[in-house]
């Protein structure tokens, strides 16, 4: 059955191009009912701190990417971080001696500078020469004595072509002479490298397919030949496109925001991002774009995978959003707001929450990102709010008047709703003989301190009729 990984390094950021390799490997798995995996690649252990680790877990919970073994969950292929696996590169490191495929290098890094310089000179790309390969056991000795520390190199085997069939790039092959010569699988400080340990991982872990960027490419034939040094089945790799911006560079700052908790933080719901992150590179077929999670697992096939590059568009992402924003459900949308408005300096406490859904149900249609929402909805919470300057100006006497008029006419109710509203207004209108803008604009000046804004018939169907009061005397005071 397939199983297939997550493997991030944790560098404190969750960029969206490892957000799509993760979606795209959950969603492969659940495709396949296989199982999804998360392997924290921590090798470097001085650089990764716990919050490194965190920000990876946080984003993919976000998403809603639940991982079936992996940190935090477990399961029967752990430890699930390598720096928690040193035994086991260990044993595999002294298999590979035992079968002398590998061997101790002790190249300083001037005499490294100067190979490739020659190299270079010949124009050609840099190439360990495999100088140390033919050290005798006294010279080894020797050379250690004078306190050097080697690595250990992998001898890539001459005269061959490492070819596979990638499931997304189509058939690929690279011969292992382009590969720079024997390769270090240990640096001298005794850490196994990346191309080394990944391989024992994949291999122990049983992964059936290697989904991950296409910037991995030049590591496979690396770890083809250390699988096949082990006689490890070697698994399906599928290398997906690079990501970039619309003007066809690489994705970067530049063009926006570019990880994972900016994009929460801006409040774009994770259904939407997730949604629009399934679409880098991936297309169903029956070109329908909005996709439930149920829909992109059905749908969700690698060999659609396109091998041309993605280009991030932040107005796509932005529609949708919106899309999602429109048709989420009331309560949880709701739910995701307040922190927004909290921060915004509302005190939410003191509202009703059936009446701040219906807030939201009136104004979620303008939002495009949650952390819009204090700006469309602040008319709705402060009744102490400011009279702007332009409406200030356009307040004059007999408009003053308008207002005084349609707070008697308030105060004389016993509730206050949209169409009571509108018969008030108009009777106001009729009996001091105004119209139009002079009649509309100074209520809503009365109401709001604006000139612009929501439907006045809805703010105050949602105000009712003591906050419509307090704030038409707050406006006129
Ligand atoms: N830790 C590597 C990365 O984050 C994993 C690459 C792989 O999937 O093999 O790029």
């Amino acid at each position: 059955s397939v199983r297939v990984r997550f493997a991030p390094s944790p560098t404190g950021y969750m960029h969206v191009g490892n957000a799509r390799t993760a979606l795209f490997n959950y969603l492969f798995a659940r495709h396949h009912n296989g199982t999804f995996i998360l392997r924290i690649e921590d090798t470097d252990v001085e650089r990764h701190s716990e919050d490194a680790v965190n920000v990876i877990y946080d984003a993919l919970k976000w998403m809603g990417l639940d991982w079936d073994e992996g940190p935090l969950k477990g399961g029967d292929f752990g430890p699930y971080r390598q720096s928690k696996r040193m035994d086991i590169y260990q044993k595999y490191i002294e298999i590979l001696k035992e079968k002398g495929l590998v061997y101790e290098c002790f190249c300083t890094k001037e005499e490294l500078d100067k190979m490739r310089q020659e190299q270079l000179k010949r124009g050609l790309p840099p190439k360990y020469s495999g100088k140390c390969r033919h050290l005798t056991d006294e010279e080894r000795e020797k050379l250690k004595k004078e306190g050097r520390k080697p690595v250990l190199r992998f001898k890539v085997p001459q005269d061959r072509t490492v070819i596979w069939k990638d499931l997304v790039k189509g058939a690929i092959s690279i011969g292992a002479d382009q590969l720079g010569g024997d390769f270090v699988i240990v640096r001298s400080n005794g850490m196994p490298v990346y191309n080394f340990v990944v391989v024992i991982d994949d291999a122990l872990m049983e992964i059936t397919h290697v989904i991950r960027g296409e910037d991995h490419i030049s590591n496979t034939p690396k770890q083809i030949l250390l699988y096949e040094a082990f006689g490890f089945k070697v698994p399906e790799f599928a290398h997906l496109p690079m990501i970039l911006g619309e003007d066809r560079s690489k994705l970067s700052k530049r063009h926006g925001s570019t990880s994972v908790a900016e994009f929460k933080e801006k409040g774009y719901l994770p259904e939407a991002f997730t949604n629009f992150i399934a679409l880098l590179g991936w297309y169903p077929k029956d070109g329908k774009e909005i996709l439930s999670r149920d829909e992109l697992i059905e749908r969700f096939d690698i060999k659609d995978v396109n091998s041309s590059p993605a280009i991030f568009n932040f107005e796509k992402l932005n529609w949708m959003n919106r899309e999602y924003i429109k048709a989420y459900d009331i309560s949880k949308l709701t739910e995701l707001i307040i922190p927004y408005l909290e921060k915004a300096g509302f005190d939410i406490e003191k509202f009703d929450r059936k009446w701040l859904e219906k807030v939201v149900e009136v104004t979620r249609d303008y939002l495009t990102v949650l952390s819009d929402a204090p700006t469309y909805m602040e008319t709705f919470l402060k009744d102490e709010f400011e009279i702007e300057k332009d409406a200030a100006e356009f307040m004059d006497e007999d408009r003053l008047n308008v207002v005084e008029k349609f707070l008697e006419k308030v105060e004389s109710l016993d509730e206050i709703d949209g169409d009571i509203f509108k018969k008030i207004v108009k009777e106001t209108g009729k009996e001091l003989k105004v119209k139009g803008k002079n009649l509309f604009m100074p209520i809503r000046v009365g109401l709001t301190g604006k000139m612009k804004g929501v439907e006045l018939d809805i703010l105050v169907s949602l105000l009712g009729k003591d906050r419509v009061i307090k704030r038409l005397h707050h406006a006129i005071s």
